[in-house]
C-alpha cells in the first residue's frame, strides 16, 4: 500500500486558491484513507464544510475506492462531461497519493491541481488498521523497517504532514 504525506497546512491550502474558484474535493478511500486519514470519506467531508464555511465554493465531493486506477478516475470525469458538470469545477483538491494526483493533473489540464501529497513509500496495515512505512523512497532518505514506521514521526522528520487537512 502507498504511504502518502501532506505537503502543507489548510490555511496554505486556502492562500492557493481564489474566492470565487469553484471546487472538487477528490478522495481515495483505500491507502490515502489508511495514512491517518489522509484521505476518506470523513475527511473528504469535513474539509469540504470547513472550506464552505470559509467561504469558498465547493461544487462537487468525489470519492473514489481507489483514485489510482486512471481509467477509473477518466470514466469520472467522463460521467462530469456528460453530467455537464465538467466546465463547472475550476479546482481539484485530490486527497489521494501522488500517483493519483498526477493521473489528474493529465486527465485534467485545464483544472487546477493543489499538489498536496507526496509518497513516502510502501507501507502495510498495522493491527490499528493504519498504514506503518516499511519501504521508503530514497527521496525520504529513511532505512526500510520490518515493523514499519510511523507515519506521523515520518512527516515530521520530512517537514510534512500525516492526516486530514
Ligand atoms: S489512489 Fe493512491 S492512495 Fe489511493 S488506492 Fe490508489 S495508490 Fe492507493
Amino acid at each position: 500500500m502507498i504511504a502518502s504525506l501532506r505537503t502543507m497546512t489548510y490555511d496554505e491550502l486556502k492562500g492557493l486558491i481564489e474566492k470565487g474558484a469553484r471546487i472538487a474535493v477528490w478522495s481515495c478511500n483505500t491507502c490515502a484513507k489508511a495514512s491517518h486519514g489522509f484521505g476518506g470519506e470523513e475527511s473528504m467531508k469535513e474539509l469540504a464544510s470547513r472550506l464552505r464555511s470559509d467561504g469558498f465554493d465547493v461544487r462537487k465531493e468525489e470519492l473514489m475506492p481507489a483514485s489510482c486506477y486512471y481509467d477509473g478516475i477518466r470514466v469520472r470525469k467522463e460521467k462530469w462531461v456528460a453530467d455537464g458538470e465538467y466546465d463547472e469545477i475550476d479546482v481539484i483538491i485530490p486527497l489521494a497519493c501522488q500517483e493519483a494526483r498526477a493521473a489528474m493533473t493529465e486527465l485534467f489540464p485545464d483544472k487546477k491541481i493543489v499538489d498536496d501529497s507526496r509518497t513516502a513509500g510502501l507501507g502495510v496495515l498495522n493491527d490499528s488498521g493504519v498504514c506503518v512505512l516499511t519501504d521508503p523512497f530514497e527521496w525520504t532518505g529513511l532505512d526500510p523497517s520490518d515493523e514499519g514506521l510511523d507515519l506521523k514521526s515520518v512527516a515530521r522528520k520530512l517537514g510534512l504532514f500525516a492526516g486530514p487537512f
